[in-house]
C-alpha cells in the first residue's frame, strides 16, 4: 500500500474508534463535550489535530475500570504496568483484542526474519507486564516452538539454550549484556549456541550496546517498542534493514507533537510520539502521549515495507536529566560509555545535591583492562569525551567488573538522589 493508501484507511478506522469512545466511555464523550466537538466533525487526519490528547493520569484517575468500553463479561484478560510510583495503569482486552495483539506481535517476529520453524526462548517478564505473554502468544500465532523460561535463573536459561537448541532469544537488552558475562563464567563459548535473532526491547539501547550484543553472541539483534496501553510489545520493531522500527499503520495512528506546546509537528521532525489505537475494543485509546521522543519517517523502507519508521527511541521526555543547565538523557551518556575501549557495559548515573547539581558517573572497566590501565588516566579520558560532546562536567568513578547490580528486567541507570533531601 502507498502512503496515500494507508492514510485513507487510517482515516476511516480512526472515526469508526472516536465515535466508539464516545458512545460507551463516559470519560471521552466528557472530554470532546467540554472541547466542544463530536466525532462527525473529524472529516480528515487534520481533524485529528482538534481530538483531546489522552494522558497516564487520564488512566490512573479512572483506577481500576474507568475507560471501558464494553461490559466487563466481554474483558478477557487485563493486564497492569510496573507502577513503581502509585497507581498501576491497568490495561484490558477483549477477545478480539488478545488476537489483533497476537497478530501484530506475529508480525513482528517474522519481520525482524523470525521463521515458524524457529525455536523461541521468551526471557522476559510472565504476569502482569504484557512483555511475557505478548512475545508468548506472537510465537504461538506465528507457529514457532517456544519456551517459556520467563525472567531469572539465568544457569537454567543458558541450560535450556543450549540443550533444546533456541535459535530466537527474547529478553531485554540489558539481560542480554548480563547474559553475555554469565556464559562467560559458565565457560559456554556462545559459538556452541544456536541462537539467531535476538528480539530486544522494552527499553532504550545504543547502537554500540547492539553492536557489542551481536558480536558477543553471533546473532542480529533487532529492537522492538511498545508499551503496555498500546496491548504491550509488538506496535514497532525493526527489520533486518536495522534501520528505523517499523509502526503497524493499520493498528496504530501515529503522530509526533511538540511536547511543551501540544502542536503537531511534521515528519521527520523530532517530538514526542502520539498514538491512537484503530481498532481496541475494551480501551480506546485516543491521541496518547506516551512521553518518548523521535523523529517518525514516512519514506519507504528498503526491505519494500512502506508501514512508516520510528527512527531508534533515544529516551523520555521525562528522562531528561538537567544537569548544571545541561539538557542530557542517558542514552547520550552510554553512546559515549560504550565507545569508549577500556570501558565494560555497565554504568549508572547518580544525582547529588551540591550547590550545583553534580553528576557522578559509576562505570565498570571492561574485564579485558582491569588491572592493567592506570584508573586515573582513563577516568581522565572519560570526563574529557562527556565535556567534549555534552558539556557535561561530571565526576567519573570507575568500578571492577562485576560491580554494578545486573538486572533482569530493565535497567535502572539513573539513581536520583536529589530529590530526597
Ligand atoms: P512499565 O515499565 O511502566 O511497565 P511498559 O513496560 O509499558 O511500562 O514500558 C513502556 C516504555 O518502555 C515505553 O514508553 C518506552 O519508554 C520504553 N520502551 C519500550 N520499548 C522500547 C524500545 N525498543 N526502545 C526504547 N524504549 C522502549
Ligand atoms: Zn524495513
Amino acid at each position: 500500500m502507498s502512503k496515500e493508501e494507508i492514510r485513507k484507511v487510517q482515516l476511516e478506522m480512526f472515526r469508526r474508534q472516536i465515535k466508539h469512545a464516545y458512545d460507551n466511555v463516559p470519560f471521552y464523550r466528557k472530554k470532546f463535550d467540554d472541547a466542544g466537538i463530536k466525532p462527525g466533525d473529524i472529516k480528515t487526519l487534520e481533524d485529528v489535530a482538534k481530538v483531546p490528547f489522552t494522558v497516564k493520569d487520564d488512566l490512573r484517575d479512572h483506577y481500576p475500570y474507568g475507560i471501558i468500553a464494553v461490559p466487563i463479561e466481554q474483558v478477557n484478560r487485563m493486564h497492569a504496568s510496573s507502577g513503581t510510583t502509585g497507581i498501576p495503569t491497568v490495561v484490558t482486552y477483549t477477545k478480539k483484542d488478545l488476537d489483533t495483539w497476537s497478530n501484530l506481535m506475529a508480525r513482528c517476529y517474522s519481520c525482524a526474519g523470525v521463521e515458524p520453524k524457529d525455536i523461541v526462548q521468551n526471557a522476559y517478564g510472565y504476569g502482569l507486564f504484557t512483555g511475557g505473554l505478548g512475545f508468548h502468544m506472537g510465537a504461538e500465532r506465528l507457529g514457532t516452538m517456544i519456551i517459556p523460561t520467563a525472567t531469572g535463573n539465568t544457569k537454567r536459561q543458558i541450560r535450556m539454550m543450549k540443550d533444546m537448541k533456541s535459535t530466537v532469544l527474547c529478553c531485554t537488552p540489558s539481560y542480554a549484556l548480563y547474559l553475555i558475562e554469565a556464559l562467560k563464567e559458565e565457560n559456554v563459548d556462545p559459538s556452541e549456541l544456536s541462537i539467531r535473532i535476538g528480539m530486544f526491547g522494552a527499553e532504550p539501547w545504543s547502537d554500540e550496546t547492539r553492536k557489542h550484543i551481536e558480536k558477543s553472541l553471533h546473532i542480529r539483534a533487532q529492537d522492538l517498542y511498545g508499551m503496555s496501553e498500546l496491548y504491550g510489545p509488538g506496535v514497532a520493531v525493526e527489520c533486518p534493514e536495522q534501520n528505523g522500527l517499523h509502526i503497524w499503520a493499520d493498528e496504530f495512528l501515529v503522530e509526533t507533537i511538540d511536547p511543551d506546546t501540544g502542536e503537531v509537528l511534521l515528519p521527520g521532525e523530532k517530538g514526542e510520539i502520539v498514538f491512537t489505537m484503530l481498532s481496541r475494543e475494551a480501551m480506546p485509546l485516543l491521541r496518547y502521549r506516551t512521553k518518548d521522543l523521535a523523529v517518525i519517517n514516512w519514506e519507504k523502507c528498503a526491505c519494500g515495507r512502506s508501514h512508516p519508521r520510528i527512527m531508534r527511541i533515544k529516551g523520555r521526555s521525562d528522562d531528561m536529566l538537567i544537569v548544571g543547565g545541561v539538557n542530557v538523557f542517558p542514552s547520550q551518556i552510554e553512546d559515549i560509555l560504550v565507545g569508549i575501549e577500556e570501558l565494560g557495559e555497565q554504568f549508572q548515573i547518580i544525582l547529588e545535591t551540591t550547590k550545583l547539581d553534580n553528576l557522578h558517573v559509576q562505570v565498570e572497566v571492561s574485564p579485558h583492562f582491569w588491572g592493567k590501565v592506570d584508573l586515573k588516566e582513563l577516568a581522565g579520558k572519560v570526563s574529557t569525551r562527556l565535556q567534549e560532546s555534552l558539556t557535561l562536567r561530571a565526576r567519573i568513578e570507575l568500578l571492577e567488573p562485576g560491580t554494578i547490580p545486573r538486572t533482569q528486567g530493565k535497567a535502572k541507570r539513573v539513581i536520583d538522589n536529589r530529590k530526597k533531601i
